[in-house]
């Protein structure tokens, strides 16, 4: 085994590949570019090495800087990770130069399956089914209309050199062939350098089903079984299974040999994946291998018990593969979900900024978490905007598919959007739990499970409301204690500590709609930064609701009505400088977000006026003091009464200017909760 390796890559792949080599005593040297600094994959290697500015194709793109940190520290191998350099045969054969491992496929296996078309010839050779299509050099838009013709529509177009969902054009009808081959050709050239093409015929319905294999140095290949990640969004993987949903032994032993057969052809070593596309018949066709490690991985290592990571390392270090095909068996099922920084109901368009809060499930027996960020950490225009995935096992997939919609419920991002309602969504749709699975699953479903900016319900309106409340209390004594009078500690706050008349209106924008929610303290009401009681009116409806605050991370227990849930607001500044609060109850993932229109809205006069003018007494006490006199005009938020409850002096101010006509009670004197103190008289506006 190696004593030290370099890995090219960052974000959770990175700190992935770390955990492994650290658990194997491996010793490990991250690299980072200026935006990841202070990175969680540069605090969790030993070493780190900076390689330059944020942009990849100044970083984590440049082979001579990865190669040069690596002979710099010392490390003999590279774990190149996904995406980046990880299929690049040239930055393969410059890690050999070097003396350095590159842990991964000889150049010419990442050649061979480097164009599409190039490895569709190959697997025609080494007799692997594929869709019919035509791969060869001739690129003349009229020989490529004439082929598509002869294939029959719809057809698609693809990069040769594609990745990524990148340089695809789905064509329906052939007067719109010469277009779509424009735009597919414009497409790859800016990806990819290079406009070379394929036409194949496209599935309808199809599913994505590809097959995990490994081969070592000494004539070993064999096969890790299948991933379904036919949940897709712009052809791209949103959420993947294994084993595929309605798999037979017979249909998975043909598979895993054709991929085993693609891999042996092309001299295959280290970690790969054959993807295939299946049509509703269960016939199976080759569409690309990638080789490399996959994003979606750690289902397979769920459902096998096995550490594909240690699997590259120690393959690429020489030695044979841990286990023999007949060894391998599946257990249970997984689900793995990528938690992306997107906005579903905008096409998916990434969404950057910083990630002010972040709760993820935590890793425990049947749910795993890989991401590469913190609580903190930001989501950068520069690199895949992906924040985590999610991952769970069980011992078959309707139990698995329950852990997975609790993990969705744990999952709390506030900062960016993110993909959560509608990963939840997926998780919670009968089609999905009866495993009818396909590509068009996202765009079929649409309406169901692409969340619309709609406006928050009634529960997280007055949650906010509350969070609102709670947080004032604490700003209230946060400025008390800094005033001359800090023993009065709610004496800037005059809304609330009224009397059972006291209330607060705050408005709320949700979706289009502004609503104002008021709050009537009780009488019960304890004065304290960590609990409100009180009575809400929004939209026409009542209730009591209150909150005790649950540790300092934004959490309280709620109390709506009879309805007690733990709940979690935060509040952020947008990047208009508004102030909004999420709102993350049971039974709503990914959150609710409303915007706080204005800070307060207290009208004490108003409430005094409405409500006849008396001082009551918000919970049984002892009047410690009367500080006026029978008769004495006063003003508002003027001292009036000093009443001791729960071991705590709470000073009753006047609700607005005006007389005290009548005091009813004298400094020693005990009494009832909702007791009125004195007459008092507003002045004439
Ligand atoms: P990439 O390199 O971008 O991953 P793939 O060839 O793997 O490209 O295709 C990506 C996705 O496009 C597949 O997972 C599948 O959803 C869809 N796709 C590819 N080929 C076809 C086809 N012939 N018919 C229907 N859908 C296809
Ligand atoms: P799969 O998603 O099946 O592993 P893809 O070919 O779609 O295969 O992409 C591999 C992954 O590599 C992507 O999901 C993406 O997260 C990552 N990736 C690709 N290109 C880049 C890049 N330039 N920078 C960062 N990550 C990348
Ligand atoms: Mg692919």
């Amino acid at each position: 085994m190696f004593g030290k390796i370099l890995v090219a890559n960052r974000g959770e792949i990175a700190c992935r590949v770390i955990r492994t080599a650290r658990r194997l005593g491996v010793r490990t040297v991250a690299v980072y570019s200026d935006a990841d600094r202070h990175a969680r994959h540069v605090a969790m290697a030993d070493e780190a090495v900076h390689i330059g500015p944020a942009p990849a194709r100044e970083s984590y793109l440049v082979a001579e800087k990865l190669i040069e940190a690596a002979r710099t520290t010392g490390a003999e191998a590279i774990h190149p990770g996904y995406g980046f350099l990880s299929e690049n045969a040239a930055f393969a054969e410059a890690c050999a130069a070097a003396g350095i491992v590159f842990i991964g496929p000889p150049p010419a296996a990442i050649r061979a399956m480097g164009s599409k078309s190039e490895a569709k010839k190959l697997m025609e050779a080494a007799r692997v089914p594929l869709v019919p299509g035509y791969h060869g050099d001739d690129q003349s838009p009229a020989l490529l209309a004439r082929e598509a013709e002869r294939i029959g529509y719809p057809v698609l177009i693809k990069a040769s050199a594609g990745g990524g969902g990148k340089g695809m054009r789905v064509v329906e009808t052939p007067a719109k062939f010469a277009e779509s081959l424009a735009g597919a050709q414009r497409e790859a050239k800016a990806a990819f350098a290079d406009d070379h093409v394929l036409v194949e015929k496209y599935l309808t319905r199809p599913r994505h089903i590809e097959v995990q294999v490994f081969a070592d140095t000494h004539g070993t290949c064999l096969y890790l079984f299948e991933r379904d990640c036919s949940i897709q969004r712009r052809h791209q993987k949103v959420i993947e299974e294994a084993p595929a949903p309605g798999m037979t032994a017979e249909r998975r032993k043909a598979m895993g040999e054709a991929a085993v057969s693609a891999a042996r052809a092309i001299g295959y070593v280290g970690a790969g994946t054959v993807e295939f596309i299946a049509d509703p018949s269960g016939a199976f066709y080759f569409m690309e291998m990638n080789t490399r490690l996959q994003v979606e991985h750690p289902v397979t290592e769920m459902i096998t018990g096995q550490d594909l990571v240690e699997w590259q390392l120690r393959v690429a270090a020489g030695e044979r593969m841990p286990l023999t095909q007949e060894e391998l068996a599946i257990k249970g099922h997984a689900f793995e979900v990528r938690l992306y920084a997107e906005d579903p109901s905008r096409n998916f368009l990434p969404s950057v900024g910083r990630l002010v809060h972040l709760a993820l499930p935590r890793d425990r027996l049947h749910v795993r978490v890989d991401t590469g960020v913190r609580s903190g950490d930001s989501v950068t225009p520069y690199y895949d905007p992906m924040i985590a995935k999610i991952i769970v096992h069980d011992q078959d997939r309707a139990a698995a598919l329950r852990r997975l919609r609790q993990a969705l419920r744990e999952t709390e991002v506030v900062g960016v959007r993110t993909n959560t309602a509608l990963l939840a969504r997926i998780a919670e749709h009968p089609a999905f739990a009866a495993g009818e699975v396909d590509t068009g699953f996202i765009e079929r479903h649409r309406a169901e499970v692409i969340p619309r900016a709609e406006a928050a319900d009634e529960r997280a309106l007055a949650l906010a409301t509350l969070a609102r409340l709670l947080e004032w209390r604490q700003e209230a004594q946060a400025r008390a204690a800094q005033s001359p009078d800090p023993a009065s500690p709610w004496h800037r706050v005059d809304g609330w500590r009224l009397n059972g008349a006291g209330h607060d209106d705050i408005r709320w924008k949700s979706g289009e709609r502004e609503v104002i929610v008021t709050a009537r303290y009780q009488p019960a009401d304890a004065l304290d930064t960590d609990t409100v009681d009180c009575r809400l009116e929004l939209d026409g409806t009542q209730m009591d609701a209150s909150a005790v605050r649950e540790g300092t991370d934004g959490s309280f227990r709620a109390t709506l009505g009879t309805t007690v849930m733990l709940a979690r607001v935060i509040a952020s500044t947008a990047s208009d400088g508004g102030r909004d609060y999420v709102v993350f109850a049971g039974g709503a993932p990914g959150g609710q977000t409303l915007r706080l229109v204005d800070q307060r809205d207290v009208s004490a006069a108003e409430a005094a006026g409405v409500h006849g003018g008396g001082l009551t007494a918000p919970m049984p006490g002892k009047i410690i003091d009367v500080k006026v006199r029978d008769g004495e005009t006063v003003s508002r938020g003027q001292p009036v009464i000093v009443l001791e409850a729960m071991k705590m002096e709470h000073t009753l101010l006047a609700p607005a200017d005006g007389t005290v006509k009548k005091t009813l009670y004298a400094a020693g004197d005990q009494v009832p909760e909702g007791a009125d103190l004195v007459e008092f008289e507003p002045a004439e506006a």
